[in-house]
């Protein structure tokens, strides 16, 4: 049911700066080790989720070129994984237990999980000190990961009550405005948010509506309730 991802708008082939990827594996006798080294070739794995990132956020001349490791460490650990590091290092941890409870799709819920790490690898959050709303991080993310035709089983569309409640939330809102107001706008968000601080402005800028007249459009063409009720807002 759900669509085929369409083409990214930068070419995957293009010559793409690659960091030095780095594969830690810390307990080879974990059944999600078995499981990924059966099913995943992690330098792939994770090159293409940096490939799917560039494509989707930059175009050859704009990609970030700062990041010159990426260490991807398999462990034990609660959750799903998540990324740090410095503007020159980055480290993704994943849990090996998430690898276990994902048995039956382990190399797409790898590919799916490593495209959303890999936005937090090279994504922009504000400049000036002043980040964007971690939910917005986070839908950027797993918009990405949507685009890349890495979406999970389980994501539905229409959950989450506000705009940046994040992840696939705020993924799914931010694939409507680029539906709807033109290819490359989350791209530009992005951009933006390298140079300028965080500002809500952003998005009346870059629709000409603002955020809440934004949520409140697209709950709607959800046929979902529309947040407040009154009308307070312009656009
Ligand atoms: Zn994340």
């Amino acid at each position: 049911m759900a669509p085929l991802p369409r083409p990214p708008p930068a070419d995957p082939n293009a010559d793409w700066p690659i960091p030095q990827l780095v594969l830690r594996v810390d307990d080879l006798a974990h059944p999600g080790a078995k499981l990924l080294f059966d099913n995943v070739k992690p330098y792939d794995a994770l090159k293409d989720a940096i490939v799917a990132v560039y494509c989707w956020l930059y175009t050859p001349e704009t990609v970030p070129r700062t990041v010159e490791k990426v260490t991807l460490v398999f462990r034990a650990m609660p959750g799903v994984a998540h990324t740090f590091g410095s503007e020159r290092f980055k480290e993704i941890h994943f849990s090996l237990d998430h690898v276990a409870n994902s048995a039956a799709r382990a190399a797409d819920e790898v590919a799916g999980v490593l495209a959303h790490e890999a936005v937090h690898c090279f994504q922009y959050t504000g400049a000036d000190g002043v980040p964007c709303p971690g939910g917005l991080g986070e839908g950027i993310a797993d918009w990405v990961r949507l685009r890349a035709g890495l979406a999970p089983p389980h994501w539905v569309e229409g959950r989450g009550g506000r705009w940046d409640a994040g992840y696939e939330a705020t993924g799914f809102f931010l694939d409507w405005l680029e539906e709807r107001y033109g290819h490359g706008l989350v791209a530009e968000l992005n951009g933006c948010l390298r140079v300028r601080p965080w500002s809500e402005a952003l998005f009346k800028e870059l629709t000409g509506r603002r955020i809440k007249k934004l949520w409140r459009l697209y709950r709607e063409h959800l046929g979902l309730e529309v947040p407040g009720g009154g009308g307070e807002e312009g656009e």
